[in-house]
């Protein structure tokens, strides 16, 4: 039998379906090239915006066909949808036969061989598999570049953020098992490790005999080898003077890149965001971070529109990108998220409002971020390869920028010293 999983969103829906195909392949699955030759398609979805959820659910339109040509063929639905949601969307999409928690993953196998039985009269194909959602190991679908989950869940709620209500409250991984996964990493040569959780920074707060996240990193950068380190995500009310030396203690190894959402830079946005910050305290916080690791890239993560967004809260989050000059953002116009604080607020910022805002906001991180990236220019700059294009590979540096490199005989996965000759706003070339 044959599974296909497509995966939505973010670098936790990536590590969770590599997750869910360790998790089959225990079970005695095979994972098929196309949707269209398996028996099983796993949908692992992103609804925290509206846009990629409903491109998400644009695949489900296909699973009729594939089911005429496969008459046992199961079609799942999982990832970052709040249970709730799990009733109303079995009935706006029929074809649907299971719908799971992101949490419960390690029920896959019995709740398909469950369906088969029920649905199909197909067999005994029941597995007793008794794997923690943490504890799995993934099915790396890299051979170079890892995910590394240390929590799941977020208690913040922020009143636009669907998480809390799909993925449940924080829960943090043990750190004995985060270091040995870690170290089978390093050991098999891996080049780069990406800690990941909501707001990786709280780690270790919901378990007192835990250790706490610049403790953890501390102890990751300590296993010998040559290999980065990344962390996301950051919530800038939990980044710490100590994380912040953790960091500049243990550059390049832990990369000088630091994702920290702002949001906005409406203190009234904040507030209504619940993000229990004001824009000075986070430009304060990042000063802090450019003392001590000068070289560091920045990004960030912004709403535009948000219910209540005027045309003068718009203009403190321009005012605040041109003092932050972030790097990188991610930009996403509002949109409501179901059982969200938020959802209850009037949508009162019009369509054609949100893009234009989008718009200008990008415009001036364009301009920041060429600006920024023109200072690479001449110097040599370590870079791991990920990937190759046609005739030229693309890799990425320690600060996350992507780079073009034209050069010959390169080998996918290692690092590489290249001389930027170009910069434009969203790449170098070398
Ligand atoms: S910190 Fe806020 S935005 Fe991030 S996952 Fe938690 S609730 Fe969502």
């Amino acid at each position: 039998m044959k599974y296909y999983i497509k995966t939505f969103g973010c670098q936790m829906n990536k590590s969770d379906s590599e997750r869910i195909a360790a998790i089959l392949e225990v079970a005695g699955w095979q994972s098929a090239t196309n949707a269209d030759q398996a028996d099983l398609v796993v949908l692992n979805t992103c609804s925290v915006r509206q846009t990629a959820e409903d491109r998400a659910y644009g695949h489900i339109a296909k699973w009729r066909q594939y089911r005429q040509q496969n008459p046992s063929f199961i079609g799942v639905v999982t990832g970052c949808v709040p249970a709730k949601e799990g009733d109303k969307l079995a009935k706006r999409f029929p074809a649907v036969d299971i719908f799971l928690n992101i949490q419960d993953i390690e029920k896959l196998p019995e709740l398909v061989a469950e369906k088969r039985r029920t649905a199909f009269a197909a067999g005994t194909e029941y597995t007793d598999q008794n794997i923690n959602y943490l504890q799995t190991i993934p099915h790396h679908q890299s051979s170079f570049q890892a995910f590394v989950p240390i929590s799941i869940g977020c208690n913040n709620f922020c009143t636009y953020c669907v998480v809390p209500y799909a993925r449940g409250r924080e829960k943090s991984r043990g750190s004995a098992e985060i270091l040995r996964e870690c170290q089978k990493l390093a050991a098999k040569g891996y080049k780069e490790i990406t800690l990941l959780g909501q707001n990786v920074n709280s780690y270790g707060q919901d378990d007192p005999a835990e250790i706490d996240f610049p403790a953890l990193l501390q102890k990751i950068a300590d296993i010998p080898g040559d290999f980065w380190i990344r962390f996301i995500t950051s919530h800038p009310k939990d980044m710490s003077n100590k994380l912040i030396k953790v960091i500049a203690d243990n550059q390049p190894k832990v990369t000088p890149y630091v994702h920290l959402a702002v949001q906005s830079g409406s203190n009234k946005i904040l507030k209504a965001m619940n993000r229990k910050y004001t824009s000075e305290d986070y430009l304060r916080l990042i000063g802090k971070i450019r003392q001590a690791v000068p070289e560091v890239a920045l990004s960030t993560d912004i709403i535009v529109g948000f219910p209540g967004e005027t045309k003068a809260d718009f203009a403190q989050t321009i005012d605040l990108f041109k003092q932050a000059r972030f790097n990188m953002a991610y930009i996403s116009q509002y949109s409501p998220r179901p059982e969200t604080t938020a959802a209850k607020m009037e949508d009162n910022v019009s369509r054609s409002v949100k893009r234009q805002r989008d718009k200008e906001l990008t415009a001036v991180l364009e301009k920041i971020a060429l600006v920024e990236n023109k200072k690479d220019v001449g110097k040599t700059i370590r870079v791991l390869v990920e990937n190759k294009k046609g005739s030229h590979y693309i890799g990425r540096t320690p600060q996350g920028k992507v780079v073009k490199v034209r050069e010959a005989g390169l080998t996918l996965g290692r690092f590489q010293e290249v001389e930027v000759r170009r910069a434009l706003a969203w790449r170098l070339e070398a």
